[in-house]
């Protein structure tokens, strides 16, 4: 007898709840908001084909799927509290949510983020993950705060998940070695959830970096009503990245997607509390540019020459 649907998440997906005052198992989960505190709350769907390779081992797609929302949370400096997972399956295999739950869960405990609740279904391969975490009244890192003169920063290295994709689509040959860390890249993005909390107070606008640097950072500009200048050799790139021709690396890095780094801005006289953040979270952070007040995005050579670029961001419908 195959698993039914109420065994299956009593076997992978309850556990006790532990900040929640009511986990799963009920109707609704009951959260405790602190006095002080907002709740933060977003939401990320991952399809088959669509956001992930049929190749994906299932404790990576676990880890993925929970990693791009701590990622939400991360870019508005919240805190992770819980998290609700919607499920669709083709079939119960049990191979696929032994590995699945256990990608997700490890994630979630290192996180101190708690599973209370979920809808299971029978479809084609979909995730939903709904996150909620907490940050003190009005703290929250926003795209709309960036102002002219504050520098532009990057978490990390860009590009390496999308090396990874041209790797997997036979466009580029890379070494086992090179390999494995793109493919790292791709599959368990680490979110940058200590970096976001230390931010908070420090700088001026925050967003992450799923659709591409120059695209998610067009959200921050229109949000805020700003332009910016980025000067692209200082994009970073992993040394896997950086043995590739000029043009490839720029796509990568600058109209990637999927790097889940945090791209922020904040005031030159913060400077110093910025790099006190990144050793704080133990995540490198690097100066790309500036924030002006003419609009639009000027993308410059290290000699100050402007390029010209075509890099769109990703959209679905286009
Ligand atoms: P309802 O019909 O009231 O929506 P369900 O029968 O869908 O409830 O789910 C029963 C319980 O199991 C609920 O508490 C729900 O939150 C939980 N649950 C369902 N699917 C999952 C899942 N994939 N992960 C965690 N909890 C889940
Ligand atoms: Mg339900």
């Amino acid at each position: 007898m195959p698993l039914g649907e109420f065994e299956l998440i009593e076997r992978y997906f309850s556990r006790p709840a532990r900040r929640a005052v009511l986990g799963g198992g009920d109707d609704c989960a009951l959260l405790a908001v602190q006095p002080g505190m907002q709740l933060a709350v977003s939401t990320d769907m991952l399809l088959e084909g669509r956001h992930f390779l049929a190749t994906v081992a299932p404790e990576r797609l676990g880890h993925k799927a929970l990693a791009v929302n701590l990622s939400d949370l991360a870019a508005c400096g919240a805190r992770p509290l819980a998290f609700t997972l919607a499920l669709a399956l083709p079939a119960v295999d049990e191979i696929f949510l032994g590995g699945f739950a256990r990608g997700l869960l490890a994630l979630a405990e290192r996180h101190d983020c708690e599973l209370v609740g979920g809808d299971t279904t029978r479809g084609p391969l979909a995730i939903c993950i709904s996150v909620f975490g907490e940050v003190p009244d009005g703290q929250a890192l926003l795209r709309s705060g960036a102002r002219a003169g504050d520098d532009l920063y990057v978490s990390g290295h860009l590009g390496d998940a999308r090396l990874s994709l041209e790797a997997f689509r036979g466009r580029v040959d890379l070494d086992g070695q090179a390999f494995t860390l793109v493919r790292d890249a791709m599959e368990v993005p680490e979110p940058r959830v200590a970096l976001g909390l230390a931010l908070r107070g420090v700088a001026s606008s925050a967003i992450d970096i799923s659709d591409g640097l120059l695209g998610d950072l067009g959200h921050i500009l229109e949000r805020s009503g700003v332009g910016a200048s980025v000067e692209i050799d200082r994009v970073p790139r992993s040394a896997a990245l950086r043995t590739q021709p000029p043009r490839l690396q720029r796509l990568c890095s600058l109209a990637g997607g999927d790097d889940y780094e945090l791209v922020f801005s904040a005031p030159p006289e913060r400077a110093a509390a910025v790099a006190a953040a990144a050793r704080e979270a133990g995540v490198a952070v690097t100066c790309i540019g500036r924030i002006e007040g003419v609009t639009g995005l000027r993308l410059l050579e290290s000699s100050g020459a402007p390029v010209a670029h075509d890099f769109g961001s990703f959209d679905h419908f286009r």
